[in-house]
């Protein structure tokens, strides 16, 4: 009995074991199954909401350990999903094949693209494209096309081009600039105003140029309509002078043909006169005188009127010729006047500068000889003063040009505002300005300075909602005994550069 059940009891021991290994090997293959379905599931995570809280599910039944029966409806309804993804995928893979032949066939009809890439491209298209059949298989292609449009915005845009469009853009501003300068006439200037207005920041080069060209277009236009008005005005003025040569000659030619006709006049009405008196010596009777005295003063009187007729011919003569020089000289004096007041207005024009409207620096070196002139003359007190906006070059590189020169626009307008009627301020160039002070010793110009500092310096600017202070360095001097133009303007120079030096925003003078 214990022999049997000893072994009864290895043989059971044995099942126990052999039945423990196969669970054993059992639970280690559905551990893997499931690591490896949890992993699968979530290679497929974010293709679709649906079907990743399916496979959270399933997941975290297969860790629960759930059996088969449990697992099959989620497994069904996974299917299912997993179709309906298959057939997203199928649209997404046409929709990709269709994005790269059209994006590839837009690149061929670009110009400048090297010959190399041109011929990848034709076998992406018609070969490589067709080998594809997964979403994944379009990666390398896309990347490969990408690398293609790369090339040819590269080749459209030369790197160098690019690298000289800030001085480009500072060039063609200039033309515009100088077109500021361009004296015109009125129809003129209003052309050019108006292609002005319409040029925006965002411009590119090309369009700037077109606008050059289309100004010196303008002016050339207008240059031509000058030259012509200014020919028929010389035309005119020659055509004057040549009539009044010729009335001239033509008078002076009948006053020599009267002379001779005078003469001949006068010797008949003298030698009549002569014979007269010889013939009464010798009259023997009344009768014989009478008959003598009046023939001989018929005919001399009709000598006198003769001569009143031809003294009367020739005044008319004179007279007419007179009147036409005269009607001459008056259109031409008529024209002359529309020269004086066009050539007025151009040289008060060209004492303005375009942008500010202020003096410009020919309009400053003229009225500063002037006033210098004046002190050598006879001393008096006159301070010159010159201004520089302080850090004006990075308003400029903050926020434009454009904004840049609306600020010296309304600086200037400030400046005239705030200096006296008697003083003179100009735009020198850049942002940089001159005031003269006439009558004003430097000890007396420093309040007035300083209170123009203040009123730049609370001047609200605005960009970009951003309010921004500006500030202006002022150095002033006053002439004094000796000095020349150059020598003044270097002292208030020296003065403006101890300003900028010792820290900005301040009035610095020297004597
Ligand atoms: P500082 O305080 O030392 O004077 O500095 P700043 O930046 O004002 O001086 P800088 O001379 O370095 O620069 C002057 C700048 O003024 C450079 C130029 O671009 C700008 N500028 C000159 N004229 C004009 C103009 O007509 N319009 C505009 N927008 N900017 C101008
Ligand atoms: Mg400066
Ligand atoms: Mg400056």
């Amino acid at each position: 009995m214990s022999q049997r059940s000893n072994a009864t009891d290895k043989k059971l021991k044995q099942a126990i074991d052999a039945r423990m290994a196969v669970e054993s090997a059992r639970k280690h293959q559905v551990d893997v199954l499931c690591d490896f379905t949890a992993k699968l599931s979530l290679s497929c995570k974010g293709l679709d909401i649906e079907l990743d809280n399916r496979l959270a599910k399933f997941r975290s039944a297969l860790n629960k350990g759930m059996s088969f029966e449990n697992l099959a409806p989620l497994i069904s309804e996974t299917l299912v999903l997993l179709k309906k993804q298959e057939s997203i995928q199928q649209a997404q893979q046409r929709n990709l094949y269709n994005s790269v032949q059209s994006a590839g066939k837009q690149l061929q009809k670009t110009k400048g693209l090297p010959d190399d890439t041109r011929r990848t491209l034709r076998n992406l298209l018609d070969h490589e494209i067709n080998n594809v059949h997964s979403t994944h298989g379009y990666i390398p292609l896309l990347d490969q096309l990408i690398s293609f449009y790369h090339e040819a915005l590269l080749t459209k845009q030369d790197p160098q081009v690019d690298q000289q469009r800030p001085v480009k853009q500072a060039r063609a501003k200039k033309l515009l600039e100088l077109a500021n300068e361009l004296i015109l006439e009125e129809e003129a200037t209003l052309q050019i105003n108006n292609i002005k207005n319409n040029i925006t920041e965002s411009d590119s080069i090309d369009s700037l140029l077109d606008v050059a060209i289309s100004i010196i277009d303008v002016v050339v236009k207008n240059i031509s309509k000058e030259r012509k008005s200014a020919q028929s005005f010389l035309v005119s003025l020659n055509q004057t002078l040549e009539d009044l040569h010729n009335s001239i000659v033509s008078t002076s030619k009948h006053s020599e043909s009267m002379e001779v006709e005078f003469d001949s006049l006068n010797k008949s009405i003298e030698l009549k006169i002569k014979n007269l008196n010889e013939q009464t010596q010798k009259a023997t009777s009344i009768s014989s005188l009478k008959e003598l005295v009046d023939n001989e003063l018929k005919s001399i009187s009709e000598d006198f009127i003769a001569k009143e007729k031809l003294e009367r011919k020739d005044r008319e003569m004179l007279s007419a010729s007179f009147g036409q020089i005269n009607n001459r000289i008056g259109t031409l004096e008529g024209k002359l006047t529309t020269y004086k007041k066009r050539l007025n207005e151009q040289r008060f024009k060209s004492l303005l500068d375009g942008l500010t409207k202020l003096p410009n620096r020919a309009a400053f070196d003229e009225r500063y000889s002037h006033e210098m002139h004046l002190f050598n003359v006879q001393p008096s007190d006159v301070t010159l003063a010159v201004i520089d906006v302080d850090h004006f070059k990075s308003i400029n590189d903050r926020f434009g040009h454009t904004a840049g020169d609306i600020t010296l626009q309304v600086i200037s307008k400030a400046l005239q505002k705030s200096v006296r009627k008697s003083d003179f301020i100009a735009r020198y160039g850049g942002e940089e300005f001159v005031l003269l002070m006439p009558g004003v010793s430097l000890e007396n110009a420093t309040l007035p300075l300083d209170k123009v500092r203040k009123v730049i310096k609370n001047i609200p600017f605005k960009f970009r909602e951003k309010q921004i202070e500006i500030t202006i360095s002022v150095g002033a001097t006053q002439f004094k005994k000796g000095d020349t133009l150059l020598k003044a303007f270097d002292r208030a120079d020296d003065a403006l550069y101890e300003a900028k030096n010792s820290g900005r925003d301040r009035l610095c003078t020297s004597k």
